[in-house]
């Protein structure tokens, strides 16, 4: 008999005030027994809603049934099979809204924590697979990724398997983008993100860090060194600002810049020399997934008072509303319905202030939320002297201003067909790098799509 209990098993947590102090992982991840008593809850359905909610289609049902069977590694497998980091996926994807937005469990009650469930294998697995996976035979072509973060590494896994010697090109002095520079420890433990990137190198994977390509080498440079396809994973690392006055204030930082600080640079690290501002008052501006981890950052490292400040209603947030109500535990303030029009410095040119009005919705705009219309005589300072921004990114033009005949949309982000393929022959591309700003799932199915559409390319030119 299947578990009818309508609630899901709770993910153990750090207490709140305890973890808004430390940058040790916030969620805890289920016993056994929990993730058996969750196993249970799955109805085992033969049309597998699910699976159909899930980017990169894992057999959801079967894994849970491996569950089930105390068969851990076989759960494991059956995951792998269609992911390439379960362990990330399971921490961060947003199941609400995908795998578990579709399960029937979900009409009376919660769904399956099927994404608690996909955690506790990935670390199960971790826990007690020691052995590294053997390189394959290489097939004699060669093919080059540029960008080490999911679409990436998942991309060069993929052609490492079929016997590719692959080479992935890093900006960064660490292999993992997002994952290593923006996602904050307490989500996700960069030890996790190392061992994937170790797995990738003992297949054969190559992985040079500190080139940027478009500078240190070109696209064309690397078709003539002989790489015969090349994978463009190159993010959307460019932050954007508002243009207001006083952006370029002492204390005014980029989301990005300011989590590259805590996280890649290591500021969160007791000892540490990293340049950042601790001990303050902070406005994060923005109400996405990325506000929230640089709200929650700032408080770790020993704000008073941190604000974010977002122009619509807490309805409205695009962050998940686990990351908010993390957020909020934590003791950061929330500020909807206010939107800053000026920060305000002293003769330094160090913040002193963030001038705000406040909003009311409108009618709905083009993506469907009520347009944010600004209230006559709102106007109020926020007392801050640190703000941080984080109201979106697009990708970095660097790669498409060296690269003749790359073609980009408005946007800034590479026009890629559905297998991935460019306006320039042999070059793919995928992940934020063409979709803009999005998942991390998604970035790893565009990956795995260009591998297969790689392969066949230059099978293609030897026929
Ligand atoms: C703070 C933050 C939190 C997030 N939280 C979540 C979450 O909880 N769940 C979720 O699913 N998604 C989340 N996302 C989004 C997710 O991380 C991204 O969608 C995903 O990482 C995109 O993967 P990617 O491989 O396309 O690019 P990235 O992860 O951005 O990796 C691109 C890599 O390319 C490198 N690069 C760029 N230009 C060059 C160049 N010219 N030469 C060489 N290398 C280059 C960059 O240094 C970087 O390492 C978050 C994003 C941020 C910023």
């Amino acid at each position: 008999m299947p578990n009818m209990s309508l609630k899901k098993n709770e993910m153990p947590v750090q207490q709140a005030n305890v973890r808004n102090k430390n940058f040790s992982e916030v969620a805890l991840g289920y016993t056994e027994e929990q993730a058996l008593d969750e196993a249970e809850r799955c109805l085992n359905c033969k049309n597998m809603p699910c699976r159909s909610g899930c980017p990169v289609s894992i057999d959801i049902p079967a894994f849970i049934a491996k569950v089930r069977e105390k068969d851990y590694e076989g759960a494991y497998e059956i995951i792998a099979e269609s992911s390439s980091l379960p362990a990330v996926c399971g921490r961060v994807c947003p199941q609400e809204t995908q795998c578990e937005s579709k399960c029937v469990r979900g009409i009376k009650g919660e769904p399956v924590g099927i994404g608690r469930l996909e955690r506790f294998v990935a670390d199960w697995h971790n826990a007690h697979s020691t052995e590294p996976p053997k390189a394959p035979a290489k097939n004699g072509h060669k093919c080059a990724v540029i960008g080490a973060g999911p679409s990436g590494l998942t991309c060069a896994g993929d052609l490492a398997k079929m016997g590719y010697d692959v080479t992935v090109f890093e900006a960064l002095h660490l292999a993992g983008g997002v994952l290593v520079y923006g996602i904050p420890e307490f989500r996700l433990p960069k030890s996790i993100v190392q061992r994937e990137v170790d797995n990738l190198k003992a297949l054969g994977v190559k992985v040079e860090t500190n080139v940027v390509i478009g500078r240190t080498i070109s696209i064309d440079e690397l078709f003539e060194q002989g790489y015969e396809a090349i994978f463009i994973g190159s993010g959307a690392g460019l932050p954007r600002f508002m243009n207001i006055p006083g952006e370029n204030l002492k204390g005014v930082y980029s989301a990005n810049e300011f989590l590259t600080r805590v996280n890649l640079m290591k500021a969160y690290k007791e000892n540490s020399d990293t340049p950042i501002k601790k001990n303050t008052n902070v406005a994060v501006v923005g109400g996405g997934n990325v506000a929230m981890d640089a709200a929650r950052c700032a408080k770790r490292l020993g704000a008073e008072n941190v604000y974010i400040v977002y122009r619509r209603g807490e309805e409205e947030m695009p962050a998940r509303n686990e990351e908010i109500e993390h957020a909020k535990e934590e003791g950061i303030i929330f500020k909807t319905l206010n939107n800053p029009v000026e920060i305000l410095g002293n003769e330094h040119k160090f913040v002193t202030g963030m001038k705000c009005v406040e909003m009311e919705l409108g009618e709905p705009d083009q993506s469907g939320r009520r347009r944010p219309i600004e209230k006559p005589d709102s106007e109020f300072v926020l007392d801050v002297d640190c703000v941080v921004m984080s109201i979106g990114t697009s990708p970095n033009p660097l790669i498409r201003n060296t690269t003749a005949g790359l073609e980009t949309n408005r946007h800034g982000c590479f026009v890629a067909d559905e297998n991935g393929a460019t306006s320039l022959k042999g070059v793919f591309a995928g992940g934020d790098a063409v979709t803009g700003a999005a998942t991390v799932i998604l970035a790893m199915g565009a990956g795995k799509t260009a591998a297969k559409a790689m392969d066949e390319y230059i099978k293609s030119k030897q026929m």
